[in-house]
This record gives structure tokens, C-alpha cells and sequence, in this order.
């Protein structure tokens, strides 16, 4: 075993029969209950005997080995050596250390401590997070965590996801580190869905529990994912995050940082107990084909019907012989043209129905499938988040010199945009890329919506949050000479576009307002997001409808896939979860 606290020694709670079947190397082994009942036997310190001290001895201050008796090979012969008893080998042993508190102490300077001090253990620095041994039960078919005794100290013991896949090999030293200081039972690998709900089921009814997801954006995403299936709204453990993504926007959004930092992983886990829970809200995304509307618009899952039967018109319009001749003459953006390419074809469904960071449309979208796609084929040249990032601005580079010989392509000649039923589809003419925007943050540390004038969108709090305060935002305008294409000719007609955009006043964005910030991109802003600048504010609202006319490129959280043509995206708000900010 990694660590020695679920085998080496029988008064431990817990311990492992490694002949059981398991999909989860941590948390489906089977363990065994000492029967012992009284609480205060597990608050003893556990030690074990060391050969060398990993850290300064807490009586001398010492790191040093050299007041210990090893045995040297110069005092023995081969013949010697090579019939060491057991006994003789701890002999070799150099100091004792606690595997809950990881209190250290040469041997020598162990027999000096009194009693008292040689058997409490109070867990330590991370006596907070730590779930207590005795807190584990087990049961006929299952384990369950549970704190009957209310004089245990646990402000917040922590529940711990850990993608091994993630940040290169960086989830896996983390796995192997933090079973060295927490409860081994408290740490899950990220392996399948039921891995996450056998976690959940086990601390269900322990108090104030709370989670550290260690995984990229997409693994956040999909423990979410779970909590909002298990628990009922906002009564989940709040979530922390520690970054081991390519893109992490969730992570710095939330204050846990755009990079893992293996220096820092001890304050990270203590700053837990004393971070804010706040609320973030989730997104439900239906893909539906346009004709299936047309059809049966009365068994829509969203409720925006109306809005159906008004768009109908145009739906005719897309379908026309005029749109084919124009798409089948003009220089079409290559995620169009090239939509049978093969590193689309894997990639033909909606990857989750649900997004928290954003969902975008366009360039973005093709640019991320394809370095997805390379990615899949060839993992070693991927085994970083550094080499990640230097190799998705390479298929950046690929697609911006497309775009920005292509200023004809416009996205509102290929999909109809549609905000709390007022059609914005003219504000997307000058755009290669639509986002979809829940929180302030998008494609590793950009801002496509813009700071709001106040500051104040990441630091409203839970009791605050239903107040949205009005400020008048100063809009970045694309000034950009891209040829209007006018597809969609009812689109000119809708009302928003006789309205100035500069006119227009947006509450400050937040990820818990129930809102969504719609963005346009060109492929200028692409590049000039990642230094500071904003896209195109398109519209604040709570339903998005997005009609694709032509096959496109999509992106969820940051997983790519390819819309197939003439479906339409309905999105939605799904309730919210509690996720923890931290603040420094
Ligand atoms: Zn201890
Ligand atoms: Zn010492």
C-alpha cells in the first residue's frame, strides 16, 4: 500500500482484503471493523517506525538522522547481511512518525516525551479536513460516514475527487501524496459515474462536508453534474477546485488558481474550511432537428413554443434554393466546408446536456475538436498543460490565417440567434465565434463579455445575489469592415437591430444571477481577447435559442463536437449548485 494506514496495523479501523472485486482501487475494498466502540481509542496517535525523517523532528527541531544507531555494512560481514533477521533490520529504524498528525521524533527523542504526548494525536495541521477513522462504519453492503460524537473536531472534512488523467502525470502524484496526509477513504479517483455516487452515498449524512475536485474544467463539470442529481438544490457539499486543466476557467474564477502549484497544495487544502459557499448556476442544453419542430412544436421540452411558430417563415427561408446556392459559391469557413473531415466524425453528439462555464459556436469550436482530435491520436505530444497550451495556439495559427483572408464568412449567414425571444441574429454579422457565457471567464484566463464598470461580479455574495444591481456598461464596438451577408433576411427586420448597442445598459455579470452574457467574437477578437480586450456584448437573458442552418462546429465547457444541419440549440437555466470562492 501506498501509505500504510488502511494495512499495516489491526486497531485502525479500517483495513483492506484485497480479494474483492473493485473498479475503484480506493473505495470499494472491503475493510474490517476492530468492534472497538469506544471513540477515544482513535484519537491516539498511529505511529510507525521510520529509516529516515522527512520532516523536522517536533522534539529537537532536527532533521538530521545522525542521533540514531544504524547499523553500518562495515560492521557486518556479507554472509551477515544477507541472514538479517527482522529484528536486526529495526534496528536500522531512525525515527517514528505519526500517519494521521505526522508528528516525527527520532527515537531517542520520543522516549523523552511524556505519556500523554505520546499517545493523543490531535490530526494535525489538517485536523479539520481529516475524516476521523471511527467516522467510518461499515455496513452489510456498503461503508457510511458518521460523526456521533459531537466532541469530535471537523469543522469540514473533505471529500476529494481526483482526475489521474489530468494536468499529465500530475493527478496521479497528487493521489499519491494526499493518501500520505489524509484519510484514504476520504480520496476517490475520478473513474466512472458510479464511483462519484458510491462517494456521495457513503458521506451522505455527515455534516459539513465538503469537496476538492482536482481535474480540468470538464471534470468540475461532471462531478457537478452528479452533486445536482443527488442532492436537491444548493444542499450539496460546496465545491473547491484545484486546476489541473488546460483551461481551468472555472478554477480562477472561483480564486483556487489558473495552475496547479504542487508548493501550495498544503494552504490550498487549509484555505478549504474557511472559504465562501456561493451559488452557480447550470445550464440545460437540448438539441433538437428543426423539422421535428415544425411537426410536434407542442411536446417542445422548452418552453418557448411561440417562438417556434414565429420563426417558421425563416426556417423556409434557410431551406431555400437560394441559401444552398450561396453556401455551395462562396468561400465557406472551413468547419463548414469540411464537415465529413474525419476528426469530426467521433464527434457528432452533444458531449453532456448540461454546461456551467459556457457553450460556444463557430471558430472556437473547430479549433478546439481539432486539437481534441490530435490530442486523442497522440497523447505523448500532450502529456503537459505547457505543451498543451503551445500546441493548441499552433491550430490556432492554422485556422486564424483562414478567417482572416475570409472576411465575406459572417456567422449570422449560418445560424439564427434568438435571446429571451428577441432575435439578435444582425449582431452577429461581423462574428466567426458565438459564446454563450455563464461565468467571466473563457478560453484559459480571457473575459470575452468584459469587465463590468463596478468590479463587482465576482465578489457579490450568496445573500446578495438576487439583488442585480444596474450599471451602465461603456461597449466596445467592433469597428470592422467585414462585408455584410445577409442570409437571414428576416433577421434585419427584428427590432434589436434598429436599437444603438451602444444604448444598451447590462447588469454586471455573475455566474449565480440565473443569466447568461451572449458574446460575438470576430477572429481579430480571438486574438485580442487574450490581452485584455472584449468581444461584441450581444445580450443578457435566461433562454437562449440558437437555429443552425448548416453544419457547425460547437463547444460545451470545452468539450468540442459537430452540429449536424438544420437542428436547433434550446438552453436554459437548471437550478444551481454551491461551489466555494476563495478568497485571499
Ligand atoms: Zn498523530
Ligand atoms: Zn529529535
Amino acid at each position: 500500500m501506498v501509505n500504510g494506514k488502511n494495512c499495516v496495523n489491526k486497531t485502525l479501523l479500517v483495513k483492506t482484503n484485497r480479494n474483492t472485486t473493485a473498479t475503484n482501487d480506493n473505495i470499494l475494498l472491503q475493510c474490517e471493523s476492530d468492534n472497538t466502540t469506544d471513540a477515544s481509542h482513535f484519537d491516539k496517535h498511529f505511529w510507525r517506525n521510520v529509516n529516515v525523517l522527512t520532516n523536522p523532528c517536533n522534539f529537537c527541531k532536527i532533521k538530521t538522522n545522525s542521533l540514531f544507531t544504524r547499523p553500518t555494512t562495515s560492521a557486518i560481514d556479507l554472509s551477515a547481511l544477507e541472514n538479517l533477521t527482522t529484528t536486526t533490520k529495526r534496528s536500522a529504524v531512525c525515527g517514528i512518525h505519526c500517519v494521521w498528525c505526522s508528528r516525527t521524533y527520532h527515537t531517542k527523542c520520543f522516549e523523552k516525551l511524556d505519556e500523554l504526548l505520546k499517545t493523543e494525536c490531535d490530526y494535525g495541521t489538517l485536523r479539520n479536513i481529516i475524516v476521523r477513522p471511527q467516522c467510518i462504519r461499515k455496513y452489510p453492503d456498503r461503508f457510511r460516514a458518521v460523526n456521533d460524537d459531537k466532541t469530535l473536531n471537523m469543522d469540514s472534512p473533505l471529500i476529494v475527487f481526483i482526475n489521474k488523467r489530468s494536468g499529465g502525470q500530475i493527478g496521479e502524484k497528487i493521489y499519491k501524496k494526499l493518501l500520505k496526509i489524509l484519510n484514504p477513504r476520504q480520496i476517490f479517483l475520478l473513474d466512472n459515474n458510479q464511483t462519484i455516487l458510491n462517494a456521495l452515498e457513503i458521506y451522505f449524512e455527515l455534516s459539513n462536508t465538503r469537496i476538492c475536485i482536482f481535474g480540468g474544467d470538464g471534470s468540475v463539470g461532471w462531478v457537478v453534474e452528479k452533486l445536482a442529481d443527488f442532492y436537491h438544490e444548493l444542499n450539496n457539499p460546496p465545491v473547491a477546485i484545484g486546476p489541473l486543466g488546460t483551461g481551468n476557467d472555472l478554477s480562477r474564477v472561483l480564486g483556487w488558481g489558473d495552475i496547479y502549484d504542487s508548493k501550495r497544495l498544503l494552504s490550498t487544502l487549509l484555505k478549504i474550511p474557511k472559504s465562501h459557499p456561493i451559488p452557480l448556476d447550470r445550464w440545460h442544453v437540448v438539441v433538437e432537428p428543426l423539422s421535428q419542430i415544425l411537426s410536434s412544436s407542442s411536446s417542445l421540452p422548452i418552453s418557448i413554443t411561440s417562438t417556434d411558430h414565429k420563426h417558421r417563415n425563416k426556417v423556409d427561408l434557410r431551406n431555400s434554393k437560394y441559401q444552398q446556392d450561396f453556401l455551395l459559391n462562396h468561400n465557406t469557413p472551413k468547419f463548414i466546408r469540411e464537415s465529413n473531415r474525419p476528426s469530426y466524425l467521433n464527434h457528432r453528439t452533444l458531449p453532456n446536456s448540461y454546461f456551467i462555464n459556457y457553450m460556444s459556436f463557430g471558430l472556437d469550436a473547430a479549433i478546439a475538436l481539432e486539437f481534441h482530435d490530435k490530442r486523442t491520436r497522440d497523447p505523448e505530444k500532450f502529456s503537459s498543460p505547457f505543451k498543451n497550451k503551445f500546441m493548441y495556439l499552433n491550430e490556432s495559427r492554422k485556422y486564424m490565417g483562414d478567417f482572416t483572408k475570409s472576411n465575406r464568412w459572417n456567422l449570422s449567414a449560418y445560424l439564427t440567434l434568438i435571446c429571451d425571444d428577441q432575435n439578435y441574429t444582425n449582431s452577429v454579422r461581423n462574428c466567426h465565434t458565438l459564446i454563450v457565457l455563464n461565468i467571466p471567464g473563457y478560453a484559459s484566463g480571457t473575459n470575452p463579455w468584459g469587465k463590468s464598470s463596478s468590479n463587482s461580479s465576482t465578489s457579490r455574495d450568496f445573500a446578495s445575489s438576487n439583488h442585480v444591481p444596474t450599471t451602465s456598461i461603456s461597449l466596445p464596438i467592433a469597428e470592422e469592415s467585414y462585408e455584410l451577408v445577409t442570409l437571414n433576411k428576416n433577421s434585419t427586420k427584428s427590432p434589436d437591430t434598429t436599437t444603438s448597442i451602444s444604448s444598451l445598459v447590462f447588469n454586471d455579470q455573475h455566474f449565480g444571477d440565473k443569466m447568461l452574457e451572449v458574446v460575438g467574437l470576430s477572429a481579430t477578437h480571438m486574438g485580442l481577447i487574450h490581452v485584455g480586450c472584449s468581444g461584441i456584448r450581444i445580450a443578457q437573458c435566461n433562454q437562449v435559442r440558437i437555429e443552425i442552418n448548416t453544419s457547425m462546429t460547437a463547444q460545451l465547457d470545452g468539450e468540442p463536437f459537430h452540429l449536424p444541419a438544420s437542428n436547433v440549440v434550446k438552453i436554459k437555466h437548471s437550478g444551481q449548485v454551491m461551489v466555494l470562492r476563495h478568497s485571499n
